[in-house]
């Protein structure tokens, strides 16, 4: 199976895609957790990457495009996986599309999650997240046992440099210019499913498990 998340930020892509991935044993591909991972260690493509993060807009193409194809190519990829956060651009989904044909793959399934842009602002400003083992959390809705320490690894919990509310506004609009698009890029391909993602973390894993059986 080969899946698409597509949706702005903070609508749930991220916390679904580890149930996903894992119930449909397929590796899960997050460009922002790549691009993160290459921040924190101080590789060549974060230090390319963070200023564009850090601003709230997009790390030029090249750069994604680069990460992206060398992560379709790994043998985890080989029986299916599901992208989180990308494409973000057209030229971003044409090159996959490239990508994919020279594999003689397709993809099965766009999943666009819907959600109003007053709860996504909500659900941004509150999101904690653990600099280690990557687990998200909520303030008010997915609240940690212990306050600002994660559950699973004890570390302290973080509020990303780019939930700061100036910087979700701009994330906001980057992704009304240049990702939205893709809407109605894919729904020409006809595997586009619209997805409420309000509710609960169960209540979304629900509707997205019967949008995705029989794919
Ligand atoms: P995310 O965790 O998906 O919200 O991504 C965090 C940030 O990483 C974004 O605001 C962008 O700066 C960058 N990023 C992630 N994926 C992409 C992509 N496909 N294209 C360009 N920039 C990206």
């Amino acid at each position: 199976m080969r899946i698409i998340f597509l949706g702005p930020p903070g609508v749930g892509k991220g916390t679904q895609a580890d149930v996903i991935a894992t119930r449909f044993a397929i590796a899960k591909i997050s460009t922002g957790d790549l691009l993160r991972d290459g921040v924190a260690n101080g590789t060549s493509l974060g230090l390319k990457a963070k200023q564009y993060m850090d601003s709230g807009g997009l790390v030029p193409d090249e750069v994604v495009i680069g990460l992206i194809e060398e992560k379709l190519t790994a043998p985890e990829s080989q029986s299916g996986f599901l992208l989180d956060g990308f494409p973000r651009t057209v030229a971003q989904a044409n090159t996959l599309s490239e990508i994919l044909k020279t594999k003689n793959q397709s993809l099965d399934k766009v999943v666009y999650f819907v959600l109003p842009k007053e709860e996504i602002v909500r659900r941004l400003s509150g999101r904690r997240s653990c600099p280690k083992c990557r687990a998200v959390f909520h303030i008010e809705s997915i609240p940690p046992k212990k306050a600002d320490v994660c559950d699973f690894c004890c570390t302290a919990l973080v509020q990303r440099s780019d939930d700061q509310p100036e910087t979700i506004q701009a994330r906001l609009s980057v992704y009304e210019e240049q990702t939205a698009p893709l809407i109605e890029y894919y729904r020409g391909t006809n595997i586009l499913c619209e997805l409420d993602g309000s509710g609960t973390v169960t209540d979304v894993q629900e509707r997205l498990l019967a949008a995705l059986s029989g794919s």
